[in-house]
């Protein structure tokens, strides 16, 4: 067994039910030593809801979801691999939020994001929070990257959070990826939205996608082989620079009832967890895990999805590393 490069509280000894309250028990990033190499990733928390457009509440996201984190281990057998062995990881805490005004918070992450550990290495987690603030650690991770070519998104959602506005407002958690194109963040034509479904407003919600070359499944297709259209997005990608974005109410509210527009349909937790894993391969530079309302969650359910969804993005990327070496 490797040395561990994120060294944690042996569970053997000290409680997971013990102490201070960290995403994964991971040090806070102000108590790694500055010697050490920089962390790879760090996670972070977004307590924000103001974008929402139905039940609020998932400013509450990032607490529920540490605290169902604290259950995670480190070795995944599906990929083989330990976490901790291959990724130095810490937390960062939450972004400062004002809640009655979405541009400004928006911006606010973005520039607390850009600070966070060593920004030409360290890669960021967000936890939201609702879907809106995928816009901000989108941008803060774009930038971090030289803010160049735009970045691929892989996209996991019932909804497909293209559209131009809702009651005005074009910051809410239903535009974060029409404002991220516009903005030249992310790249439609390498943007794959996994888990749609229905009743949309209106056919016409489907235009932006077709317009703008965005590639959807919905979670039909995907029960009847939408896999090999990821397959295909990974070979159309292939080494660029990916972001990857999870709302978990793409799992159906039997699994995650604990969010706040809940679409009926949706995957099991263990078909949510295996599509993230066919994702392997991936140049992943940023995630987020998003929509966890934990007024509505019942024995947590929802926050522990979230909490292993977020480890299954760290497992991808310690996989790769591990493989390349
Ligand atoms: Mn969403
Ligand atoms: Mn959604």
């Amino acid at each position: 067994m490797g040395q561990r490069r994120t060294q944690l509280p042996d569970s053997r000894t000290t409680p997971r039910f013990a102490g201070l309250v960290t995403f994964g028990r991971y040090p806070r990033l102000a108590d790694v030593a500055p010697a050490c190499a920089p962390v790879d990733w760090a996670v972070y928390g977004v307590p924000y809801d103001s974008g929402v457009t139905y039940r609020p509440g998932a400013r509450f996201g990032p607490r529920a979801v540490r605290e169902a984190s604290q259950y995670l281990k480190a070795y995944s057998i599906e990929h083989d691999v330990d976490v901790l062995e291959v990724l130095s990881l810490a937390d960062a805490g939450d972004a400062p939020v004002s809640p009655y005004h979405p541009k400004q918070t928006l911006d606010g992450v973005a520039d607390f994001a850009c600070e966070i550990g060593d920004p030409t290495h360290t890669k960021l987690l967000a936890l939201g929070g609702d879907h809106s603030i995928a816009y901000a650690n989108l941008r803060a991770t774009h930038a971090r990257h030289g803010g160049g070519s735009p970045l691929a998104l892989l996209h996991f959602d019932s909804h497909l959070d293209t559209v131009d506005a809702v009651w005005g407002e074009r910051y809410g958690h239903a535009s974060p990826f029409i404002r991220a194109v516009e903005e030249g963040v992310v790249d439609p034509k390498r943007m794959l939205s996994i888990g749609i479904k229905g009743p949309l407003n209106t056919k016409r919600d489907l235009d932006y996608a077709r317009d703008h070359g965005v590639t959807i499944v919905t979670a039909e297709q995907w029960r009847a082989g939408g896999a090999s259209i990821l397959d295909e997005f990974k070979a159309r990608v292939g080494d660029a620079p990916t972001y990857l974005t999870i709302d978990i109410d793409v799992a159906d509210p039997a699994y995650a009832p604990g969010t706040g527009t809940p679409s009926v349909g949706g995957f099991t937790s263990a078909e949510l967890l295996g599509a993230i894993r066919l994702a392997r391969g991936l140049n992943l530079v940023g995630a987020d895990v998003v929509e966890v309302l934990p007024a509505m969650d019942v024995a947590e359910i929802t926050a522990l999805l979230a909490a292993h969804a977020a480890f299954e993005v760290l497992a991808l990327d310690a996989v790769r590393r591990s493989t390349q070496h």
